[in-house]
């Protein structure tokens, strides 16, 4: 047996999120700029090296897989990688296998996902409005991602839809969105926007609405019961009495969660990063790279780096603070 992944913090690492390409066919506003420089392909990990990574941490004990990009769906031939993963789900060894998607290539790809074994699929959508969509993705079109959800949802996937909570773009769609997953069956997540700097967006999108807001926002029309399930991140979610549906709220540099943080991230070039907010990261591809027949010295390498792995970002150090803990890292923002 090889012993699972256990950090310093004895928590056990079970959720693997791994983005595939650092490319994409939108470019939301607070994601991207309009002019991006992609990476070089031989920068990224290729399909063969992804299912080696991911194999490893497999069996080194991850449970949950969630391929993020990017567009995951952009990649080239990505379906390979979706179908060589399901062995783990028909082996038993991974519980779950989700991908995170702006949705354009669903109807594409949709049924080819369900027959790899995942059932449960994250679309993100931030507007139903047509001319709005198309200004806050610069190069989506919304027509074509509605398809995609169709073609989802006809392939027998579970969606559930993430919005990015802007103030002044999508505030006056909150019920019209809570109420259009509703009839779909579709749970729905509210995420808060984190400022990325300066990436050329429009001023008047990408301003930040505060969660909390639209909480009370939904309080006033709903019967709201806070739900205890917590999938070891950043969501803490609520029913709504009168339809039964669950809301997500994704603050994602909140703190509360850290004590039970069972994930780490990988990007597209192979870089582990063991927290989200901070710049602790390990570099995974050169291990697959120099040793392209054994996985021996990459388990070592994800070992190490699970060994690295922060009890939380800065936020938490004031709570040390309070514990009468001194730490050395506490002058250390991440900035
Ligand atoms: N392209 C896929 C998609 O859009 O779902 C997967 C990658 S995308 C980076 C993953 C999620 O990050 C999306 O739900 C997106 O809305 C969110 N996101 C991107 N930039 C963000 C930001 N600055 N603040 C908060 N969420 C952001
Ligand atoms: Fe970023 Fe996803 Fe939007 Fe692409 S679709 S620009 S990856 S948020």
């Amino acid at each position: 047996m090889t012993a699972p992944l256990i950090d310093p913090f004895q928590r056990a690492i079970t959720y693997l999120r791994v983005s595939v390409t650092d490319r994409c066919d939108f470019r939301c506003v607070y994601c991207m700029s309009e002019n991006m420089t992609f990476l070089p392909k031989k920068e990224l990990l290729t399909l063969e090296e992804l299912d080696r990574l991911c194999s490893a941490f497999i069996r080194l004990g991850v449970r949950k897989l969630r391929i993020t990009g990017g567009e995951p769906l952009v990649r080239r031939d990505i379906m390979t990688f979706f179908n060589r993963m399901g062995r783990h789900l028909d082996a038993g060894a991974l519980d779950e296998l989700t991908v995170t998607t702006n949705g354009s290539q669903l109807e594409r790809f949709a049924s080819d996902l369900a027959a790899a074994g995942v059932r449960r699929i994250n679309v993100s959508l931030d507007t139903l409005d047509e001319a709005k969509f198309a200004r806050v993705t610069r190069w989506g079109r919304l027509p074509q991602v509605l398809r995609g959800i169709d073609a989802a949802q006809a392939a027998g996937l579970r969606v559930k839809i993430n919005t990015v909570a802007l103030k002044g773009f999508n505030e006056d769609e909150l019920f019209t969105l809570v109420e259009w997953c509703e009839s779909r069956g579709m749970d729905l997540t509210f995420i808060e926007v984190m400022p990325m700097g300066d990436l050329g967006g429009e001023d008047r999108v990408g301003q930040y609405w505060s969660l909390k807001d639209v909480r009370a926002r939904l309080a006033d029309a709903y019967t709201l019961t806070d739900l205890s399930e917590r999938t070891g991140g950043p969501a803490r979610y609520v029913r709504l009495g009168e339809t039964g549906q669950k809301i997500g709220f994704i603050t994602p540099l909140s703190h509360n969660f850290c004590e039970s943080c069972n994930r780490v991230r990988v990007t597209c070039t192979g870089e582990i990063y063991m927290c989200l907010g901070q710049e602790d990261m390990a570099d995974l591809r050169a291990p697959l790279r120099a040793h392209p027949h054994v996985d021996g010295p990459l388990e070592d390498a994800i070992r190490a780096a699970i060994d690295a792995k922060p009890k939380g970002h800065d936020f938490d150090y004031s709570r040390q603070r309070a514990d009468g803990q001194v730490t050395r890292h506490m002058s250390h923002t991440g900035g």
